[in-house]
C-alpha cells in the first residue's frame, strides 16, 4: 500500500490534461493527473471515439474552467470577440487573458486564478492608483497593478512570489518589482503569448453554428 497523501484534485481529469488550476499543488502528488490513475467510475470502458461535437465542446468547458468562468459570461466575452476585426478565436483568448485575476496570476502574486480571485475581490489590489475588486476587470496596456500598502495584502503576495517553480511572467506583462509587488502591461496579449492548451478556432466552430 502506498503512503497516504491526502485528498488527490481531480479537477482536470474530464480534460484529460493539466490545467493548473490549483498552484503549487498541481505539481505535488496530489494531482491525479501526474498520479496517472484511470478513468474513474463504472463505465470507463463505455467510452467510445469522441463526435466532433464532443471535441468541440470539450475545447470550450477547458477554457471555462482554466479561467474560472461560467457559460454566461463566456458567451459575453465571444460576443465581444466576434465584433472585433481578425480572428475571433484570438480575440476571445487575448480578452479571457487580459482578466484582472490572470493578470494577478501571470505576475505571480498569486498561484492560482482562484487564489487571485479572492485577494481582488478582498480589495487587495489598486489598478492605476484606484482599488479594483473586480476579477474579471479587463487590463490595458500602460496600466500599473499593485498591491496595496497594507501590510497583510503584500505578505501574501510577497510569500507567492518566493514559491519556486511557478511560470515565467508572460512578454506582454512587466514585473516592476517583488517588494512592494508590482507590475505593468505592458501591452496587448497577442496569440505567441497564451499558453493554454487549447484550439480556439474548436470554440469557434461550436459557437457560430
Ligand atoms: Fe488538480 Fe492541478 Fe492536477 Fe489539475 S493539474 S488535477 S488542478 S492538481
Amino acid at each position: 500500500m502506498g503512503r497516504y497523501i491526502g485528498p488527490v484534485c481531480r479537477l482536470c481529469r474530464r480534460e484529460g490534461m493539466k490545467l493548473f488550476l490549483k498552484g503549487t499543488r498541481c505539481d505535488s502528488p496530489k494531482c491525479a493527473i501526474a498520479r496517472d490513475r484511470g478513468v474513474p467510475g463504472m463505465h470507463q470502458f463505455r467510452r467510445g471515439k469522441p463526435s466532433e461535437y464532443a471535441i468541440r465542446l470539450r475545447e470550450k468547458q477547458k477554457v471555462k474552467r482554466y479561467y474560472g468562468i461560467f457559460e454566461r459570461q463566456f458567451r459575453k466575452y465571444f460576443d465581444m470577440a466576434a465584433r472585433r476585426p481578425g480572428n475571433t478565436g484570438d480575440a476571445l483568448m487575448a480578452i479571457l487573458e487580459r482578466r484582472l485575476d490572470n493578470v494577478v496570476t501571470r505576475l505571480g502574486f498569486a498561484l492560482s486564478r482562484k487564489q487571485a480571485r479572492q485577494m481582488i475581490r478582498h480589495g487587495h489590489f489598486l489598478v492605476n492608483g484606484h482599488k479594483v475588486d473586480i476579477p474579471s476587470y479587463l487590463v490595458r496596456p500602460g496600466e500599473v497593478i499593485k498591491i496595496k500598502t497594507r501590510e497583510q495584502s503584500a505578505k501574501l503576495a510577497i510569500s507567492n512570489l518566493a514559491v519556486e517553480g511557478m511560470p515565467p511572467v508572460p512578454e506582454w506583462l512587466d514585473r516592476i518589482s517583488n517588494d512592494p509587488p508590482e507590475g505593468r502591461v505592458a501591452r496587448m496579449p497577442s496569440n505567441q503569448d497564451i499558453s493554454v492548451p487549447v484550439t480556439p478556432q474548436l470554440i469557434v466552430e461550436l459557437l457560430s453554428r
